[in-house]
């Protein structure tokens, strides 16, 4: 299994000292929190294309990039952020040909019952009220989803005051940034 190759890498690592060059503290130089997709892509790409360094920035991850929900983790971690850890500025970035845009959860429900979820399960979940089609479905539209995101963060009732909140969407092969939403809130 990869993990093997990793840990033999890890041990090599911290030995050669290489973790030196890393060293920042938890607070983000640049201020900025990004909530972005875990795409493999934008592992480097993103924070590259952005001139970020280990420590400028607080980055979130999940399928797509989407804030789903205004008490998930996902907005947590952007309130923890904000109040906590000196970030002051709010980035929401999807980006081009993502995995979560026309997502076919149907597709996606097969697959688990091809994996042996059982059918039993389903009812389970459907008799506890969770719709597991509309939970795993992604977007249409990257522009419009990124609005809602930005929406949803902006309008959160507990979002500190005057925070600025940005929706941007990424080139996965050039890292060229287009702004779809770019708040002028004075800092
Ligand atoms: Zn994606």
């Amino acid at each position: 299994m990869m993990i093997d190759t990793v840990l033999e890498y890890n041990e090599q690592f911290v030995k050669d000292r290489k973790y030196e060059e890393f060293r920042t503290t938890k607070f983000p130089n640049k201020k900025m929190v990004i909530v972005t997709c875990m795409d493999t892509r934008l592992i480097e790409l993103l924070p590259q294309s952005m001139n970020l360094r280990n420590g400028d920035a607080k980055i979130i991850k999940n399928a797509g990039g989407v804030i789903s929900h205004p008490f998930g983790s996902a907005m947590r971690s952007i309130l923890v952020a904000l109040y906590e850890l000196k970030a002051s500025e709010v980035c929401v970035i999807m980006h081009h040909g993502c995995g979560m845009n026309n997502i076919n959860s149907v597709e996606t429900i097969k697959k688990m019952q091809e994996g042996g979820v059982s059918k039993q399960t389903f009812d389970t979940l459907e008799f506890a009220g969770i719709d597991i089609e509309k939970w795993l479905a992604g977007f249409e539209n990257v522009e419009d989803s990124v609005r809602n995101s930005v929406n949803m963060i902006k309008k959160h009732p507990l979002l500190p005051i005057g925070t600025p909140v940005h929706g941007l969407v990424i080139d996965p092969e050039t890292g060229k940034l287009d702004v779809v939403v770019k708040d002028d809130v004075p800092v």
